[in-house]
């Protein structure tokens, strides 16, 4: 008595087909278990401690903090991606100082009726920007009053001119930060704030535009660059042209934005100053090595920035601890990677494990990467950039992103997939801070990599040496992170790499 398919039978043969598989994902599961609540927190209170004195780029701090990643990834026993073998990867930069008694702020009526020099000795304070020593001379368009995005022209018409911005000094830390995004999505030559501050106390300030600055080295393509911001005051101004004060008075006095064309003035920023030596900045690059013989030479990059703002002299705490920002994601990193090393968890596509740093200097670290990739661009078929993870909403989290590639529906069937992960992603809820723009998954998109960039947003400590540990939702952000390793092995296994929605990459590549 044989050959019958028996209803065992058949169950037996089921199971023989069904096994390796159940087993598979039952390391897999097995493996997204070890991102917990703890490690999240354990790790975020190493990056985000004191000794890391803010992770500034360049500095000991952040050096230490590559160092610890690097031996996390060497653990994990990911191979080396960065410089003769080993984890990190340098960038030049070089170090500069301001020569302010060379350095001006010049407004020139073109018609040749006269100029206003402004000299940085005594009445320019500048703020953001790296300069190279040649004088910037541009166009300008007026705007008075608070920055308001819906009554700025096109970007066309801003891009390459000096935005010269009157207004009340109370105005510039509420706005500040609304102006200078404005100006760098839109490409301008630079911001020059004519304020209604004390001429002395700006002059207080500009004493210390002497201060060593680092920008890059050698001959990186700008991108995320911060525009030159400089202030004046509408003192120094008026007394070498009373007529201005008809204009200030009531763009002072407004409340709405307001815009003036200028077409007669031009304004040139000469910026002097002089290169004290040459310094490198860290990136970390770890590889897990895809099973599959084909798909394993297409990766997927999971990034975060490690570097945060440094040390703010003069506060009672004045170490910027950057647990959110982005002690966070480079955590998430350090997490997926270990979970991705386990037994059975690694994909069919091979995946990098970045963390980079200058990202709040500009971009600097995944431009670099971009530029100096380990594995050819083109073969990188995905990025998931993680920033601001650890904070706000238990339950939701904004992926700016998902609207332009398939990434976008591989990471909602993900969601319904983990239900019980409980969180669920939302589309860009703050369109006008412009994020896409604003961190590293943005020079993998203008290269052509589709992103993902995962983000729960700012709050009131942002930027703050109130950012601290504590405050992290440490559970919150583990779940997270388990929607994020899945969507992982989502990508890494699919048949097909993921694409860009018709006409998005263009969408993404003209929008600065
Ligand atoms: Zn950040």
């Amino acid at each position: 008595m044989s050959g019958g398919f028996t209803a065992a039978r058949i169950a037996a043969l089921l199971w023989a087909v069904s096994a390796p598989l159940a087993a598979q994902s039952k390391d897999v599961s097995k493996a997204a278990a070890t991102i917990t609540a703890k490690d999240v927190a354990r790790r975020i209170n190493v990056i985000a401690d004191d000794s890391m004195r803010g992770r500034d780029t360049p500095s000991p701090g952040l050096d230490m903090t590559a160092q610890y990643i690097a031996s996390q990834f060497k653990s994990f026993g990911l191979r080396p991606g960065g410089d003769s073998g080993g984890y990190l990867q340098r960038y030049p930069l070089v170090r500069r100082q301001l020569l302010a008694e060379r350095s001006f702020v010049e407004l020139t009526e073109v018609s040749g009726q006269g100029s206003i020099v402004l000299p940085y000795t005594t009445s320019v304070r500048q703020w953001l920007g790296e300069t190279n020593g040649t004088p910037v001379t541009a166009g300008l368009l007026l705007v008075g009053g608070r920055p308001d995005p819906s009554k700025f022209p096109a970007d066309s018409l801003l891009k390459g001119k000096f935005l010269v911005w009157v207004v009340d000094t109370a105005d510039i830390p509420k706005f500040g930060n609304a102006m200078v995004i404005k100006g760098m999505t839109a490409g301008v030559a630079g911001i020059i704030a004519i304020s209604n501050r004390d001429a002395t106390e700006l002059a207080k300030d500009a004493a210390q535009a002497s201060r060593v600055r680092v920008s890059r080295g050698g001959a990186e393509p700008p991108a995320g660059g911060v525009p030159l911001v400089v202030e004046v005051t509408q003192a120094a101004v008026v007394a070498q042209l009373p007529q201005a004060l008809d204009m200030f008075n009531p763009m002072n006095a407004s409340p709405e934005m307001i815009v003036v064309p200028m077409p007669d003035w031009e304004a040139t920023v000469m910026a002097a100053d002089t290169v004290l030596g040459n310094a490198t900045a860290p990136n970390v690059v770890g590889i897990l090595e895809g099973t599959d013989p084909v798909l394993k030479h297409e990766y997927i990059v999971f990034s975060a920035h490690m570097d945060h703002i440094g040390i703010s002299a003069g506060k009672p705490d004045s170490i910027n601890n950057g647990a959110d920002d982005d002690g966070s994601g480079t955590v998430g990193v350090l997490e997926l990677a270990e979970a991705f090393s386990k037994k059975k968890a690694a994909t069919k596509r091979s995946l990098i494990f970045l963390t980079v740093s200058g990202e709040e200097k500009g971009l600097w670290g995944s431009a670099y990467f971009a530029s100096h990739p380990p594995v050819a661009l083109a073969n990188v078929v995905a990025d998931l950039n993680m920033d601001m993870i650890g904070r706000n909403w238990p339950d939701t989290i904004a992926v700016i992103g998902r609207e332009y590639s398939s990434l976008g529906p591989t990471l909602d069937s993900v969601t319904t997939d983990h239900k019980s992960l409980n969180m669920t992603p939302i589309g860009d809820p703050w369109p006008e801070e412009r994020i896409f723009f604003r961190s590293d998954h943005y020079n993998f998109a203008r290269a052509g990599v589709p992103i993902l960039f995962f983000t729960s947003g700012l709050h009131p400590d942002y930027h703050e040496p109130s950012d601290s540990p504590d405050k992290i939702g440490y559970e919150k952000e583990a779940r997270l992170l388990q929607l994020i390793f899945w969507t992982g092995q989502a990508v890494g296994n699919a048949a097909a790499k993921p694409t860009w929605n018709p006409g998005a990459l263009e969408q993404v590549q003209q929008a600065r």
